[in-house]
């Protein structure tokens, strides 16, 4: 970042946070239906036959669709889903995507889709949408990406793995409601806080720093050890705190950046097809060298809460494919340089990226 330019960035519209907060839905989406068109509601499928599926908000031509999440979402399938509610009902008053970070950034694609022509795969990249999407609302039912705060969508398309990073794409509202998150499996919602704490440490060592990004990260830093260190079992409480460490940690990276760890954790994801949180963890659980007190109480957390961390997922790949996740690394500009100054391209040679990869 220049000296001289401040980032001015759009946030979320509403957000409505609190125990049983879903229900009131219904009433947050009423004065947003326009006529007849539908409000569609993508649901992660894990939901498909689970209770949630029936306290969705109903009315009229309303459409329920289970969102495929398992894969990250893909240009292709962002593209099918907008294609088909546009032939379906031309125009909609909505989208609300329920789910973790990767229905939630569905929701905001479909949401862009169904007014920007063309593919999605047009607007990977920063600030090339050009109009608003359709009303669209977010609601986690796991914590820790910050999808939920954030101005960006991540996509996998053909060429590359990147958001649809614009000030249209913050949802219009969202709804903290962390019942929601309460029956996650352990390892996931492990990963997926883990997230958060790594945005955190990234941005808090990191030289984008500022008091900003520094009070969010602090605050959600310190809720993730409440949950993941102070704590002996999981209970309601720690939910209410994840799902505000999330929050916090998304404020946070929001004018600040993240570090080594998602840099590194891209390229296995584009190789690879790692998931983002557990790829976090993979790449972190190595970052001593960079990180060393978050990677020593990120250990910690790990023993404590009895999490297996994948070793070795790298053994045997050929120098092209080490090449190929170099590559993509590398492209993450502003990620290394807030995690290693001005002048990273000389301390993280690919040499030297190329020992890290190994080792996971
Ligand atoms: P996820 O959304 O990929 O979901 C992981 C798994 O958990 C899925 O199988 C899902 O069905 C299941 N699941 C969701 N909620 C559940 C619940 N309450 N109980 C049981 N299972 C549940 O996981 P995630 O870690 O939340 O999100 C990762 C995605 O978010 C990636 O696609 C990543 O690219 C994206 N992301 C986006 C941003 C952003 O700013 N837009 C930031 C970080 C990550
Ligand atoms: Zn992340």
């Amino acid at each position: 970042m220049s000296v001289n330019k401040f980032r001015n960035f759009k946030m979320v519209g509403y957000v409505i946070y609190g125990r049983g907060s879903f229900n009131q839905l219904d009433e947050i989406l009423a004065p947003h239906r326009k006529g007849d068109a539908p409000m569609v509601f993508l649901l992660d499928h894990y939901f498909e036959n689970k209770p949630l599926a029936k306290r969705i908000p109903l009315r009229g031509k309303d459409k329920l669709i289970f969102a495929d999440v398992s894969n990250e979402p893909k240009t292709s399938y962002v593209d099918k889903l907008a294609a088909g509610l546009k032939g379906e009902f031309g125009t909609v008053s909505g989208i609300i995507g329920i789910g973790g970070g990767s229905a939630m950034d569905l929701g905001k694609a479909v949401s862009l889709m169904m007014t920007n022509p063309g593919s999605s795969a047009d607007y990977q990249g920063w600030d090339l949408v050009k109009l608003p999407g359709v009303y669209k609302v977010g609601i986690p039912t796991l914590s820790g990406t910050g999808a939920e705060v954030s101005r960006t969508t991540v996509l996998t398309g053909p060429t590359k793995k990147l958001g649809m990073n614009s000030d249209f794409t913050p949802f219009d509202q969202i709804v903290l409601d962390p019942e929601l998150t309460a029956d996650a499996p352990v390892n996931q919602r492990f990963y997926t806080g883990m997230d958060c704490y790594i945005h955190c440490v990234e941005s808090l060592t990191g030289t984008y720093l500022n008091e900003f990004s520094k009070s969010y990260g602090e605050k959600a830093l310190q809720l993730c050890q409440e949950v993941y260190v102070k704590k002996d079992h999981w209970d309601a409480d720690n939910d209410d705190k994840l799902m505000m460490a999330s929050y916090a940690g998304g404020m946070s990276i929001a004018y600040s950046q993240v570090g080594v760890a998602h840099a590194v954790s891209y390229g296995l994801a584009y190789l690879l097809g790692t998931k983002h949180g557990i790829g976090n963890c993979i790449v972190f659980d190595h970052l001593e060298e960079f990180y060393p007190e978050g990677v020593r109480e990120f250990k910690k957390m790990v023993e404590k809460n009895k999490i297996d961390i994948p070793q070795h997922i790298t053994k045997g790949l050929t120098d092209e494919q080490f090449n190929t996740m170099i590559d993509v690394s590398l492209v993450m500009k502003p990620l290394w340089e807030n995690a290693l100054g001005k002048g990273w391209e000389k301390v993280m040679t690919r040499d030297r990226l190329r020992a890290l990869y190994e080792k996971l």
